[in-house]
């Protein structure tokens, strides 16, 4: 009954693509067989969970919320799930996302748009829940499930996570195995846990994570136990405070939200430290030619053979198969990358942009090598405002894009990152505050998200 009641919200609000009880309530029994069997329980026993769409889960249709992967059933399970389920979670669904996990608002899924269960107190509009895991945010915001996955590419975790007040934590780039995640650009995916608080986190990521090799990228690191080390006392620890972040015109709550984030690490007994991170200006532009100029490449595959629509006319050959398949089968915002994509890499202007991009990255990456000399942590917002109503921003995508100025430095430069609730604007909606951490140092980003929340 509770559950079915949660569909119908669910569905007011569009989070989920297909339903999947029978696999929660499976997850749910198997609990019951292993304690009166004596087993020992997973970390995860029990936990009815949602899936973001863009993860291939075996028998259960995978869209990555395009109609080109229409009727796509996987014969194979991702890693991440695979580990989820070993590690006792059920499946709720499948969660709408932007297309290919490209937006911020989640209005680019051929499925429609989600929408964010919160409201402002000065408007009735419909609010954006957060892209690309925009059915995540919302399935663990309005308690449809207490934990959902994400990916992050340039932000897709961590600021949706802040428009709906939840939590989200992007590992290390390389932490969480890419096999069977549809890809949008590989060098920078990386999939982590959607709850609603740290420790939740911290738990279903150490379920998520791990070696695998079929992961040419995957981490071959063992696993710590976040959760048994999360420590909300940070004496001893410095917090950067990147200047470049506080740009002109910056959001006055946003910046109120930035320090009241600096006091309670201070309570926390961490000490406040100023530091540059001088190329920041240049990780958007730099962002948004790498993760076009992969995904063009990536999506080569989607050609009407291989997987989901295949739009055949008439008499077609194979060239006019491929165009027309592509053409009904990819939204707008896909359709700009892949031009965008094959325009960077193009033997013309690839020194130019491609190139070019690819050395800023780097440069982006020694900025925070020289930073953390000189902190444990850096802290900044994840966002640049709260989040906007549906339909503002969705025939602008430069100022959709820059929405991500925040996210995608850490992207860039594979760092651990998380966006964790820090208060509410005037108007009642959610801020959240980003934490960035050395490679591989899950655990003191998320101590000092503990020392927030
Ligand atoms: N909003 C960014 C983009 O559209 C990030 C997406 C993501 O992280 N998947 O590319």
């Amino acid at each position: 009954e509770a559950f079915n009641a949660n569909v119908a919200a669910a569905s007011a609000l569009n989070a989920f693509i297909v339903t999947t009880p029978e696999k929660a309530l499976e997850a749910a029994g198997a609990v019951d067989a292993d304690r009166a069997a004596g087993k020992a329980l997973g970390s995860m026993a029990g936990v009815p969970i949602g899936m973001k769409d863009l993860f291939a889960t075996q028998g259960v249709q995978t869209t990555a919320a395009s109609h080109i992967l229409g009727g796509f059933v996987p014969p194979y399970e991702s890693t991440v799930s695979s580990n989820l389920w070993a590690a006792g979670a059920g499946m709720l669904g499948k969660l709408n996302l932007d297309q290919f996990a490209m937006g911020s608002s989640n209005e680019t899924s051929y499925f429609g748009n989600v929408i964010s269960p919160w409201r402002s107190r000065d408007s009735n509009a419909e609010l954006a829940p957060g892209g690309s895991s925009g059915g995540s945010s919302t399935a663990v915001s309005a308690r449809l499930a207490p934990a959902a996955t994400g990916t992050d590419t340039g932000g897709s975790i961590r600021q949706p996570a802040a428009f709906t007040g939840i939590t989200g934590v992007k590992p290390t780039y390389g932490r969480c195995s890419r096999w069977g995640v549809v890809a949008f650009a590989s060098s920078l995916d990386q999939a982590g846990p959607m709850a609603r608080d740290i420790r939740d986190c911290a738990i279903m990521l150490g379920a998520m994570a791990g070696f695998d090799p079929k992961d040419s990228t995957s981490l071959d690191m063992p696993v710590p136990d976040w959760e048994a080390a999360l420590n909300a006392d940070l004496k001893g620890k410095k917090v950067g405070i990147p200047r470049e972040y506080r740009m002109d015109g910056m959001d006055a709550e946003i910046e109120a939200s930035w320090e009241q984030g600096k006091a309670w690490l201070r309570d926390a007994g961490a000490e406040i430290v100023d530091i540059s991170l001088p190329h920041t200006k240049y990780a958007l532009p730099a962002y948004y030619i790498i993760a076009p100029a992969e995904a063009s490449s990536n999506l080569a595959r989607y050609d009407g053979v291989r997987y989901g629509l295949r739009d055949l006319p008439e008499g077609a050959g194979l060239q006019d198969m491929y165009a027309a398949t592509r053409a009904a089968g990819f939204g707008d915002e896909v359709k700009r990358r892949v031009l965008i994509g094959t325009y960077v890499l193009s033997a013309g202007f690839y020194d130019a942009y491609y190139t070019q991009a690819q050395k800023v990255r780097t440069l982006i990456a020694r900025d925070f090598a020289e930073a953390f000399e000189q902190c444990d942590v850096i802290l900044a917002p994840t966002t640049p405002s709260a989040a906007f109503p549906l339909g503002d921003k969705s025939d602008d995508p430069l100022s959709m894009y820059l929405n991500d100025v925040f996210a995608v430095p850490a992207s860039l430069a594979g760092l651990p990152a998380l966006s964790v609730p820090a208060g509410l604007t005037q108007s009642g909606l959610p801020l959240g505050l980003q934490i960035i951490g050395k490679a591989f140092d899950e655990q003191g980003v998320m101590n000092a998200g503990l020392a927030i929340e």
